[in-house]
């Protein structure tokens, strides 16, 4: 696969960390901060990704995969990672699907959306939302995590299970983006 960004469908916001570092020759390394496909851990250990991931950064990697609700939903939404447009899922029992920058066999959504949502079984609840444009500038092919953060909304990157103003606002900004 080649690079891929992935956004939520809810949210609009990455369901993983991957970005561009610009390196001193110029050219562009990805950063993805695990061993997912095409990545390199140590590589990454070695380099510091524009902006500092912690604990409340987490929730962004969690994502489930929601089908288009067409018919029968024999099984439960699939929970896992995505990495260049494939949502891996943590059940090995599971076949992986692709979810390219959102939507393609299932819609992606991050797990902490999707609860949100009250969980829905597929995506045609949510099939109206329309990805919100204020972040759209950002979403380029790769999220531009450090142009974000710097532009003072790195509040919206924070967990919103978190129980701390950024959290709450975070969570808030997903409630009316799904009422
Ligand atoms: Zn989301």
């Amino acid at each position: 696969m080649g690079i891929m960004p992935t956004y939520c469908q809810i949210c609009g916001l990455p369901v993983n960390f991957d970005h561009y570092l610009p390196q001193d020759d110029g050219t562009l390394y990805i950063w993805r901060g695990d061993e997912g496909e095409g990545g390199d851990e140590d590589e990454d250990k070695a380099r510091e990704p524009a902006i500092a991931f912690g604990s409340q950064h987490a929730w962004l990697r969690r994502a489930v995969g929601l089908d288009f609700g067409d018919g029968p939903a024999v099984e439960p939404p699939m929970e896992g990672e995505v990495h260049s447009g494939y949502l891996e899922p943590d059940d090995e029992q599971r076949e992986g699907q692709y979810v390219m920058d959102g939507a393609f066999d299932v819609a992606a959504v991050h797990r902490a959306c999707w609860v949100l949502a009250g969980h829905p079984d597929s995506f045609k609840p949510l099939e109206h939302l329309q990805l919100p444009e204020a972040e759209e500038p950002y979403r380029g092919q790769l999220f531009e995590f450090a142009a974000f953060v710097a532009d003072g909304h790195g509040w919206m990157l924070v967990d919103p299970d978190e129980d701390s103003p950024d959290g709450r606002h975070s969570r808030q900004r997903i409630i009316a983006l799904l009422s």
